[in-house]
């Protein structure tokens, strides 16, 4: 890959490299996504066309080993890409099986435009060049495009091109759960509407939601028309065209897609819609204004500009800021979406929603918080279903399911497939019950930056209530040490489902959950203050909040209990310090790649429970989440004193005894090394820009992306080196650039403003564009200041020693 940081480049078509490219070149609109495959392909061992709506999940049963098994599943949906063409007599284009002379594929994210070029020679010498572009739009949530110019090079005669909907698709795209049930859909109907339009409806067999396609081919002739034949099977529709070519003159073909789901407002019935959008749209190059200028409008505010040292950095930060938007764009802000951690892009982890929104906030909260709010909807109105989880347990309150789909329910798989050992493995992970802490911390971060008091009152507080509720049900008090205790819970780190003789149980005590779990119950009393002001009185009746439960939840936020080391580094969890050393050395001389290290000890007959090991480092979550001054704070309300010179110690501790087994981990290890060496910061960072260009993980993005680690990363330039932080009710700064980065701008939006930032190594320039908002207080290395809209404040910069202790350095600055 090459070229400007607004393109990616892939060179050559090579077969096993099809399954990343596709999902690297998925284009979306939020609503849909479709990958980027070839239109001639199916599914085989090659290739993956898949589309995917967002929210739209069905139900399968699939028996594994003997037992039946219920899976909920995004939807693998009719495949609306399907073109294909054909000398006289000769074979229908299919690149794996003809001779590829040159082959060139660009993914342009400034416009959200995919270019595919390419010659081919088939059986019989006949030279063909292809030029091909597509888009799925961006302003208009049901339009997508294709269009191909074929050209032969040496030969004239018939061509004939085949243009269709694919409905006979199944969700296939896992290798390791191949073995499951995977038709999700049944084919209502199809047929041809008018001249030029086909389509295909179809219903998901249990949640049966129906989704209709209506593609319109148009073929440009030039005069030469011939007949067009209509090919209509159970589950496959196709219009074939006969068009007489001559040498060195191209042929051009387009097809327009309009796809509508009875997911979609404002529709009566998805066909109706979809035949209707089509036949408003204009062509190809009538569409494609509107859709580049939709993009150039997200850019402005989305876009992160930096002039590092190397191409790659930009180019790599875009195509994420690319990504996340594709799958959360403006069009979710009134659909039922929540963050789906492989995107639209693939069918990795089913199309669930995990944590990760975690690392997806902070960069829309600070761009889009429209966004922000719409995914913090998907939450609410899944509320009771996380009341009911809560109940099962016996608890009271809420708690989030580890794995969600359509309806709340908790979708974690009981186990999971061990490729190593061929053998199923318990998945315990839906012991995660931190998901409902990255939920609470990300109704806090919102309130913080948009001060949307009326979305506190009316969804946030009773979200906040009853987690709250529930993590003061869980947490058991001890008279020994005078402490509550959270026990029988997994971290983040997911390698330890339990101690060595009691796997599947939990461990006790997670430093990352307990400190939240206090932070929660404080967050969640301040609410009850602020709220207390905007007359809430009947939502305080309806939760039957009292002054003793707001008590109660004071003494635990006060005695959790947080187990150190004996060095005073936090640990992970209680009795971590009583688990063996794991022999790394000897592991990285056996494995090339030993992220998936649970994987690994599973096919040994070993088990991570039993060592000093982690997939994600846990502890040091807290300090990707909290700032130093922060996590002092907190700690110290806990009755424990944060020594700084710990810090630097739990950082390399806990970061030679980790994995990197989750892409998340790049994200948060990057960010807590930038307080104490930035260089390495940087390093890590630009590993976590390799998480799915570089595939890292042999062979997962096929899958789909990793949207957090796509998110997280530019987050990373946004807040970490810039020192961003919503808190207190001021947006505070505290830049800690690495050399190598160069400039940074972008814009943020915060209380109503707009603000444009500008940091280099010794300067930082925060401007509010004009605006009727209220003055906001920024927090500039330690002081506070007020600033007004069109009024830009500065500080100058003096690179202090790295010191690890320290988050705010004394530096001098001007503002
Ligand atoms: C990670 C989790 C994450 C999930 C989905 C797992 O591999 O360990 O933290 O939520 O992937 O992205």
């Amino acid at each position: 890959m090459s070229v400007d940081s607004w393109v990616m480049h892939f060179d050559g078509y090579r077969a096993a490299d099809e399954g990343r490219r596709e999902a690297l070149c998925a284009l979306g609109n939020g609503a849909f996504a479709t990958r980027g495959a070839a239109p001639e392909s199916v599914a085989d061992a090659v290739h993956y066309p898949g589309t995917y709506a967002s929210g739209l999940f069905n139900r399968l049963a699939s028996t594994v080993e003997g037992r039946v098994v219920h899976h909920e599943s995004m939807v693998n949906l009719p495949n609306w890409l399907p073109l294909a063409f054909r000398p006289d007599g000769g074979a229908w284009l299919d690149l794996d099986q003809m001779q590829v002379l040159d082959y060139d594929l660009r993914l342009d994210v400034r416009q959200g435009v995919l270019t595919r070029r390419f010659r081919v020679v088939d059986r019989d010498g006949r030279r063909t060049a292809v030029a091909e572009r597509r888009f799925v739009h961006m302003a208009n949530p049901r339009l997508a495009a294709l269009c191909q110019q074929i050209t032969p090079e040496n030969w004239s005669g018939k061509l004939e091109v085949r243009s269709g909907i694919d409905g006979l698709v199944v969700n296939g795209n896992v290798a390791d759960e191949r073995t499951l049930e995977g038709r999700h859909l049944r084919t209502v109907d199809c047929g041809e509407h008018g001249a030029e339009v086909i389509w295909l409806e179809a219903e998901t067999t249990q949640s049966h939601v129906r989704v209709a396609q209506a593609v319109r081919t148009r073929v440009d002739m030039r005069g030469e028309e011939g007949p067009r034949l209509l090919q209509r099977g159970p589950d496959r529709v196709n219009h074939l065209y006969s068009i007489t070519a001559t040498t060195g003159t191209p042929v051009t073909v387009e097809k327009v897609v309009a796809l509508s789901t009875s997911l979609d407002h404002a529709i009566s019935a998805p066909l109706d819609a979809a035949l209707a959008e089509l036949r408003d749209a204009g062509d190809f190059d009538e569409l494609l204004p509107a859709h580049v200028m939709a993009w150039s409008h997200l850019w402005g505010q989305c876009g992160i500009d930096v002039a590092a040292d190397d191409p790659e950095t930009s180019r790599a930060l875009t195509l994420h800021g690319f990504h996340v938007l594709q799958t959360l764009s403006p069009h979710i802000a009134d659909r039922d979406v929540g963050v789906p951690a492989r995107g639209l892009h693939g069918e990795g982890y089913r199309g669930h929603v995990f944590w990760d929104e975690l690392f997806v906030f902070p960069y829309l909260n600070l761009r889009k918080p429209d966004l922000t709010r719409a995914l913090l909807l998907y939450r609410y109105r899944r509320l009771s279903a996380a009341r009911r989880l809560a109940r099962q347990e016996g608890r009271r309150g809420a708690t989030y399911p580890w794995q969600s789909g359509s309806d709340g329910t908790e979708e974690t798989p009981a186990e999971f497939y061990n490729p190593r050992s061929n053998r199923w493995m318990a998945d315990n992970s839906r012991r995660e019950r931190h998901v409902s802490l990255a939920v609470a911390y990300n109704i806090w971060q919102y309130y913080q930056v948009t001060a949307d008091v009326r979305f506190l009152a009316d969804h946030g507080a009773e979200m906040l209530i009853e987690i709250a509720r529930y993590w003061a049900d869980l947490a058991s008090f001890d008279a020994t040490d005078r402490r509550f205790h959270i026990r029988g819970v997994m971290g983040p780190d997911e390698f330890h489902d339990g101690y060595p003789d009691r796997p599947g149980m939990g461990i006790d005590d997670n430093a990352y959950t307990n400190v939240l779990v206090s932070w929660l119950l404080r967050r969640a009393r301040d609410t009850y203050g602020i709220l207390g002001d905007h007359h809430c009185g009947e939502l305080w009746e309806r939760l039957a909040l009292t002054d003793d439960e707001l008590g109660t939840w004071d003494d635990i936020s006060r005695h959790l209990a947080i187990v150190f080391l004996a060095d005073g580094v936090i640990s992970q969890f209680a009795g971590y310090d009583q688990l063996a050393e794991l022999d790394w050395d000897a592991y990285r001389r056996r494995y090339d790649n030993m992220q998936r290290l649970d994987l690994i000890l599973e096919a040994e007959g070993d088990s991570p429970n039993r060592y000093k090991c982690s997939k994600q480092a846990d502890a040091l979550m807290l300090l990707y989440l909290f700032s130093s001054e922060e996590l002092t704070d907190l700690l110290g309300h806990l009755g424990y004193t944060l020594d700084p010179a710990t810090i630097p110690r739990a950082v390399d501790y806990y970061l030679s005894r980790s994995s990197n087994g989750s892409t998340l981990s790049r994200v948060a290890h990057s960010w807590v090394l930038a307080r104490s060496d930035r260089q390495r910061s940087l390093g890590v960072f630009r590993e976590a820009l390799t998480s799915d260009i570089g595939d890292i993980q042999a062979g997962t993005t096929r899958e789909g992306i990793h949207l957090g680690a796509m998110a997280g990363t530019v987050d990373l330039v946004q807040r970490c080196y810039t020192g961003i932080e919503a808190r207190d009710d001021a947006l505070w700064f505290n830049p800690r650039l690495p050399e190598g980065l160069g400039k940074l701008s972008f814009a943020v939006t915060y209380r109503g403003h707009w603000i444009d930032i500008e940091l280099t190594t010794d300067r930082l320039l925060v401007s509010s564009r004009p605006c009727a908002a209220e003055p906001i207080t920024l927090g500039l290395h330690g002081d506070l200041v007020a600033l007004g809209a069109g009024k830009t404040a500065e500080l100058m910069l003096r690179p202090p020693p790295d010191d690890p202790g320290r988050l705010r350095s004394s530096t001098p600055g001007r503002a």
